[in-house]
């Protein structure tokens, strides 16, 4: 199976929904963003590892490996406590 990270997201900011598509870091995640549009500091949700991952249409590498290595299994145990 190959894995393919995906680099780039779309933020979308959540309190005047501007769009930006910005560059993923891939070895570190970014905690804070600042909204392009209204520049709003956006930080991320509780339980999320970074703003791409709450505000992304693409979640931050680290996130992306988990998914393809198992992660699913894993969140579908979480859900059913
Ligand atoms: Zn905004």
């Amino acid at each position: 199976m190959i894995n393919t990270v995906i680099l780039e997201s779309i933020l979308t900011c959540p309190s005047c929904g501007y769009s930006q598509k910005e560059t993923l870091p891939s070895d570190a995640c970014l905690w804070f963003y600042e909204c392009q549009g209204c520049h709003t500091l956006l930080k991320p949700k509780s339980g999320d590892c970074c703003v791409f991952c709450s505000y992304g249409n693409v979640p931050c590498p680290p996130i992306q490996l988990q998914q393809t290595f198992g992660g699913h299994a894993v969140l579908m145990l979480d859900s059913a406590y």
